[in-house]
């Protein structure tokens, strides 16, 4: 081929592209993408993506649009501006109460809103004879997202638990089958005798179904040792829960925790806080985060006995872990991705582009604080999380310091209720 004809070609090539270049870039300016949101100028936390840098996040359709260093105000419809606060996924606390048993409930669901919570999975309140009420009350109508252990117990929480015709594995895996989008495992809780009939028919169900089980051990008995419960019975993936609860065998007599616990824990038993009334005890949490003995999850246990005591809310239960000496990444690590993980929903607890829109934006708090366990013990502490905003779907459904509102004078005449 004679040179000046490639020439020619390469002419013609390039004649081409110019002539299509106008329409090229007329495409690109009409699909240059309009976020319906963008949390401007925070600092995000994303454990699952191992984010902990300055990023802005876009929202698009209740869903994460993008998330980059810098995202150009102009690109979005709304723009909240959150410098100087944390960026997270929305929390995940696996053990709060919010049926009412057969009453179904009264939405106080939505209480963990304010702190950041929006999957809450309530543990065991129902069993299957009265789950149908909390699903129709609760789960259908919560902003949160509302999930469940399902108690081996028919009757639920405080009624049916100790009462062994009422713990049939197969009636409720057969009632699982039906509810699968809502229960992520199966709760035993107070079982007083000294046998292990309720954790081998929770763990019996466990099978069936193919879920993780709960256990509140309830009465702790020699005759059916803690040690074993966690050693031997339950599985990898099984979860304990109250684990700083004065009950559990914790400590040998220098006050060092005892190697049991670590040996169950890298088993892949996950140990949960679960707070509570009566399940956080510093004199066990103290010395045992001490010698390296973190839940894996952290949780609240919320119920109306607690909400005014030691225990608040997730975001009081998060900072006394703070305080405690676990750093601010793993805690926002056990209070989304763990716990996600932990009910077997990897689409919750990260931020990644494409998932729901669940965020919750938060400020650390600088200053003297104090903290109470469920005996009235305090610790001191200079850190404190404190929820400013919550996202559900990419909807602001908590805003503590009107950051997403407008100044009244510029509402339109015929504003909406927000
Ligand atoms: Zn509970």
């Amino acid at each position: 081929m004679r040179p000046f004809l490639i020439l020619n070609r390469l002419a013609f090539r390039l004649a081409q592209t110019l002539a299509v270049l106008p329409l090229i870039m007329l495409v690109a300016v009409g699909q240059a993408q309009t976020y319906d949101l963008l949390l401007k100028g925070g600092h995000l936390i994303d454990p699952k993506n191992e984010i902990d840098a300055p990023r802005d996040v876009a929202i698009t359709g209740g869903r994460i649009a993008a998330v980059a260093q810098e995202i150009p105000v102009g690109r979005a419809k709304s723009v909240i501006d959150v410098t100087g606060l944390c960026v997270a996924p929305g929390f995940i606390d696996i053990h709060v109460h919010v049926f009412e048993n057969d009453r179904g409930g009264d939405l106080w669901a939505d209480i963990g809103l304010r702190a950041g919570v929006t999957t809450a999975v309530d543990a065991g309140s129902a069993g299957w004879r009265t789950f149908p009420a909390a699903r129709r009350e609760v789960i259908e109508r919560a902003r949160t997202r509302v999930l469940a252990f399902l108690n081996i117990a028919a009757g639920g929480i405080g009624r049916s638990e100790n009462k062994l015709d009422d713990l049939d594995p197969a009636a409720a895996v057969k009632f699982i089958e039906q509810h699968r989008d809502a229960i992520v495992g199966i709760k035993t809780a107070h079982w007083a005798s000294a046998t292990w009939d309720s954790v081998e028919r929770a763990l019996e169900a466990g099978r069936l179904a193919n879920l993780p089980i709960m256990v509140d051990f309830g009465h702790f008995l020699p005759q059916r040792p803690f040690e074993e419960l966690v050693g031997k019975r339950l599985r990898p993936g099984d979860i304990y829960t109250h684990l700083y609860i004065s009950a559990v065998p914790m400590l040998d007599h220098q006050g060092r925790l005892r190697p049991y616990l670590l040996e169950a824990q890298r088993r892949g038993v996950i140990f949960d806080a679960g707070h509570g009334q009566g399940s956080f005890s510093y004199r066990q949490a103290v010395p045992a985060t001490r010698d390296g003995f973190w839940p894996n999850t952290i949780s609240t246990d919320i119920h109306k006995g607690n909400i005014n005591r030691g225990m608040k809310d997730m975001a009081n239960v998060m900072s006394k872990f703070l305080n405690l000496g676990l750093s601010l990444p793993e805690v926002i690590a056990r209070s989304t991705w763990a716990p996600a993980r932990a009910i077997r929903r990897p689409e919750y607890g990260h931020l990644t582009v494409g998932a729901g829109a669940d965020i919750a934006v938060f400020k650390v708090l600088k200053g003297d604080f104090g903290f109470y366990d469920v005996l009235g013990g305090k610790v001191e502490g200079s850190q404190k999380i404190e929820c400013e905003l919550t996202l559900r779907d990419g909807e602001v459904v908590w805003d503590l310091n009107a950051r997403s509102m407008s100044r009244w004078q510029d509402l339109p005449p015929n504003a909406p209720t927000k």
